[in-house]
Parts: C-alpha cells; sequence; structure tokens
C-alpha cells in the first residue's frame, strides 16, 4: 500500500510507534478497501501518556487562564485554516458524507469559541462576612488528568466536547479516539502541535477497552469520559465506581419523532429525511421512531418513501451523493439483520435498503440505503434496540399522550421531536418528554455550543453534560474556602470576643452555629 496511513500515539510532543506494535487494519467504509493500520497500544505506552500528562499538569494549571485560552484560540484558528483537511480525514476512514463532515468540524470550531469563555465562567463566588472577620469564597479548580473516550460516529466533535473545557480549566487530557475513525485526531494532534501546546497537554492513545482498564488503575487519572453505547458507559462506570474515579458517560439513544395533525407537512417530511438519513442514520439524536397520529399516517408514509426513493447513495467525497456507508461489515450485517427481524415480526417494510446501487468503484463499499417499515408496533425489536443505521419505524399513535407514554417507556432518553403549530402541545411535550434534549419542529435537536448537550436515564450515565456553560463543570471542583482574615498582633483578642458574640447571637433552640468558633 503506498499511500498506507499509519495512526501513531501523541505522547508527551512526539508521534510514537512501539517496537513490535501490534496493529489493526484501517478501512475506508465507502469502498471497503484498507487504507492503512492503527496500533493496539501495550499497558506501558498507556501509562507513559498518563505519566506525560500528569508531568505536564504540574506546569499547565499554573499557566494563567487567558493564556490558556490562547492555545484554544490558536488551536481553533488553525481548523478554520485547515477545515477541508479535517474534513476529509472524517470522510475517508468514518465515511461521513464530506459536506456533514464539514457542518462536523464547524460544529467543533464554535465549540471551541465557547471554550474560549472560561475566563468568564470559571468565576467562583465570594460571600464575604459570613461571620465577623470571616469570608467564603468558592473557586473553580482543575483536578488533573482527565481520560476521554470517542465513538467512531463523530470524531472531531467528542474532542470538541471534552479537550477545550477540560485543558481551559487547567487539566491535561489524554485521548482515546474509536479504532474505526482515528484518522481525524492524528490531524487534530498535529495542529495542537503546531499550535504550539505544550507537551503531555493533550496526549493522544489508539486501542480498544484495554487503554481503559490501565486508566483505572492509575492514581494520576482524575476521571475518564465517554461518548458512546450504553453497554459500554455502564461497564466504565462499574469500574471507576470501584476506583473512585469521577465519570461523564454519554451513551445510546433510540429517538422518537411525533407528528401531530396539525404538523406543516413540507417541514415534516424534509425533516424526517434529514434526521433519519443525514450520517446514514449513524446519529445518537437521529429519530428512529416516526409516531404519527392517523389523520397524516398513510401521507407521512407516502412522501417519506417517495422523498427517501430518490436519495443518492455513494461514496462519502462524492458531492453529489447524499448519503455514504455505514462504518463497517459487521454494522452493514447487524443492520441487515435487523431489517429481517422487523420483517419477521410483522412489520411493513415500504422500502429496503438492502443492496442499494452504487457506482461501481463502491461495491465492496458498507453501504444500506434508505430503509421504512410502517406498521411498527412499541414491542418489536426494530424499535426496542438501537439500530444505528438508515432505518426508519414509522407507527401509528393516537395523540400526544400516547406518544408521551412510549417516550416515558425507553430505556434511553436522548432527545425527542414533536411537528405542531400547537403552543399547549409544544409547551406539554418540552415539560413532559422523558428526555434531556427536545426539538419542536426540528428534526434533529442538537443543542447548540452555547446549550448544554446530553440525555437522561441510559442516554447519560451521571449527571454532567458536554458544552455550555455546564460543559465545565465535569472538568472542575468547586473547592470552598472558608477564611479568617488575619487580623495584626493586639487585635486576636478583641476578635475573639466578637467571635463570641457572633456564637451567642446565632444559637437558636440550644443549636450553636460554629462558624466562629
Ligand atoms: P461503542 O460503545 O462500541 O464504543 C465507543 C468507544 O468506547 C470506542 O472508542 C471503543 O473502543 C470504546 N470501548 C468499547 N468498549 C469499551 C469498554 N468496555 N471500556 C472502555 N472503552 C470501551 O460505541 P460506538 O459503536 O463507537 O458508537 C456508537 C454509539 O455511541 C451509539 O450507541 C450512539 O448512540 C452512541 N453515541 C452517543 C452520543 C451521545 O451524545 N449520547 C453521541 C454519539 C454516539
Amino acid at each position: 500500500m503506498a499511500d498506507s496511513i499509519r495512526i501513531k500515539n501523541l505522547i508527551d510532543g512526539e508521534w510514537l510507534v512501539e517496537d513490535n506494535e501490534t496493529t489493526v487494519a484501517l478501512y475506508n467504509p465507502s469502498t471497503g478497501a484498507q487504507i492503512g493500520e492503527a496500533p493496539m497500544s501495550s499497558a506501558a505506552t498507556v501509562e507513559a501518556a498518563v505519566k506525560s500528562s500528569h508531568a505536564a499538569y504540574q506546569q499547565w494549571r499554573e499557566v494563567p487562564i487567558g493564556k490558556r485560552v490562547g492555545y484554544i484560540f490558536a488551536i481553533h484558528t488553525a481548523m478554520q485554516d485547515n477545515l477541508e483537511k479535517l474534513a476529509e480525514a472524517i470522510a475517508i476512514d468514518q465515511a461521513k458524507h464530506i459536506s456533514e463532515a464539514r457542518g462536523e468540524v464547524q460544529r467543533v470550531i464554535e465549540i471551541m469559541e465557547m471554550a474560549c469563555n472560561a475566563p468568564s465562567l470559571l468565576q467562583g463566588e465570594t460571600l464575604a462576612h459570613i461571620a465577623p472577620g470571616i469570608n467564603g469564597r468558592v473557586t473553580r479548580q482543575p483536578l488533573g488528568v482527565f481520560c476521554g473516550i470517542a465513538p467512531f460516529n463523530f470524531p472531531a466533535l467528542v474532542f470538541g466536547w471534552f479537550i477545550p473545557f477540560a485543558i481551559a480549566a487547567g487539566n491535561t487530557f489524554v485521548f482515546k479516539p474509536s479504532m474505526e475513525s482515528p484518522l481525524f485526531m492524528q490531524e487534530m494532534g498535529q495542529l495542537m502541535l503546531d499550535a504550539g501546546l505544550p507537551k503531555g497537554v493533550v496526549n493522544i492513545v489508539h486501542g480498544e477497552r484495554e487503554v481503559a482498564e490501565t486508566w483505572y488503575q492509575m492514581p494520576e487519572v482524575a476521571g475518564v469520559c465517554l461518548v458512546g453505547s450504553s453497554p459500554t458507559a455502564k461497564s466504565i462506570a462499574e469500574a471507576c465506581g470501584r476506583v473512585a474515579k469521577k465519570t461523564m458517560l454519554l451513551g445510546g439513544a433510540k429517538n422518537y419523532l411525533v407528528a401531530l395533525e396539525d404538523a406543516q407537512i413540507d417541514l415534516l417530511v424534509s425533516n424526517i429525511i434529514q434526521s433519519g438519513y443525514g450520517s446514514a442514520g449513524q446519529r445518537c439524536l437521529a429519530s428512529s421512531i416516526i409516531a404519527v397520529v392517523p389523520e397524516l399516517y398513510d401521507q407521512v408514509i407516502e412522501l417519506v418513501a417517495d422523498t427517501a426513493r430518490k436519495i443518492r447513495v455513494g461514496d462519502a467525497m462524492d458531492p453529489d451523493a447524499f448519503m455514504g456507508p455505514v462504518i463497517s461489515a459487521r454494522a452493514k450485517q447487524r443492520i441487515e439483520a435487523c431489517i429481517e427481524s422487523g420483517i419477521k415480526s410483522g412489520a411493513r417494510l415500504v422500502l429496503d435498503g438492502r443492496n442499494p446501487d452504487v457506482p461501481a468503484a463502491n461495491k465492496e463499499g458498507y453501504f444500506i440505503g434508505p430503509t421504512i417499515f410502517a406498521d411498527v408496533t412499541p414491542c418489536m425489536e426494530i424499535v426496542q434496540s438501537e439500530i444505528f443505521g438508515p432505518v426508519l419505524s414509522i407507527m401509528k399513535i393516537n395523540g400526544l399522550d400516547d406518544a408521551l407514554d412510549l417516550i416515558q417507556k425507553q430505556p434511553t432518553g436522548n432527545g425527542a421531536c414533536l411537528f405542531t403549530q400547537n403552543m399547549y402541545y409544544a409547551e406539554k411535550f418540552m415539560a413532559d418528554a422523558d428526555v434531556g434534549m427536545v426539538g419542536i419542529n426540528v428534526g434533529v435537536c442538537a443543542p447548540h455550543p452555547y446549550m448544554p448537550f446530553g440525555g437522561i436515564k441510559e442516554s447519560l450515565v451521571g449527571n454532567n453534560k458536554v458544552q455550555g456553560k455546564e460543559g465545565f463543570d465535569f472538568f472542575t471542583q468547586n473547592k470552598v474556602s472558608t477564611i479568617r482574615v488575619a487580623a495584626p498582633a493586639g487585635q486576636l483578642a478583641a476578635d475573639a470576643s466578637a467571635d463570641k458574640t457572633a456564637e451567642i447571637t446565632t444559637a437558636k433552640d440550644g443549636v450553636r452555629s460554629c462558624i466562629a468558633s
């Protein structure tokens, strides 16, 4: 392979290849061709990455916050200057269509702008005179080395959700991309080095679950964050719970899009298409269950199917294609098995995306075309499990309460969308839908970078969300100080007497405040 890509670990400012390194093949899902290899890092390499980040932390936390943000801004500018190269990296190994890959990079650029607000958002609180001569202060402090794990489907976005916030706050970071889409971080790592980010502030290691298993054993690791499936999130929560490490774990999803009788039909149909088939359905906010009232049911099926039939499936780099392949041969087989299961369970296959027409150069790619099931019922496997592919399940519902009840029964609670022009229904849905993110007349309810992103139930194991003001919460602790301002010699006796008075005046029902004792 003349142009073979060799993914490397970034450790302490150097791109490293281990002696006798174990590697796995890297594929282009659009063609099925092997395009390179990525390392399965040894425990020693993972330890070296954490130790490097731990050493860097001792200096980085002392760098003035304005200067830390300056580095983030420099990386942000480098991303703007290299947007096309970064987007192509995503389109090659993750096979997100190039137009969507550009959108992903652009979104990360905006997130970095948000993270540059750190000097305002990381300010603490002071309450003067909580008792005579005593002030209280809350300071937002970094915690040390954070480790983060990305899923295959958003290699750039997850970098943006974790790293700018963590390092702006004064932490350092070890990042593990998905082995299915490591190329973006190879480009990004070089941009960070070129922007002058001090060595060790961000290290990159490649591998699978064994990487995290090394982290759990290292006292230098303050916390682990993940974006991935719910089983992975739960297993990390268990492991980190045993060793008392912080976690922020965004898990899987299965999202409803609900259409009421007064929905604007053109808007509804175009949003169902974008939501269900954008990124070939491999998005945690893809609406894959379309719940429609009887008044619109047949019309929605017909219009969505007519539009979906016209979707052009092709190479992620083909500007005329709308939808690229799914991530791997394994994912393709799994999604085809889901389609089989839908047929067996009695759902009506309106559009079968198996074996779509693709150009000759893409015959070995991992393609599944737009697929539509109708007459789906809540207990079917295709409704209950996350398919994570271009498969829509359309079901009939009796009305809003019916939809809210179905959403409430889901084990995950990432997002849900409602199409209506009725403000009462919209408000009720926003209040009662049992999810973390809601869309009203939008098909993908992804919050803007200034707003927090995250679900509930199995879609977010733990409490902290990413991006927005809350994006800093996981990466900081609120340290509380109670401060007695030192008195000059000779004043001490007077202060002590004042404190005594404070104790007496705050005593109530025999309970004495001990704050000034
Ligand atoms: P995955 O859970 O299989 O893998 C995610 C990452 O975790 C990979 O880097 C993988 O190497 C690593 N990993 C796997 N098992 C692990 C373990 N036991 N311990 C430590 N690390 C482990 O998920 P995926 O297939 O890469 O991504 C798709 C999933 O991610 C979907 O479920 C999707 O809904 C979810 N996702 C969620 C969000 C969100 O915001 N909630 C966003 C994007 C993707």
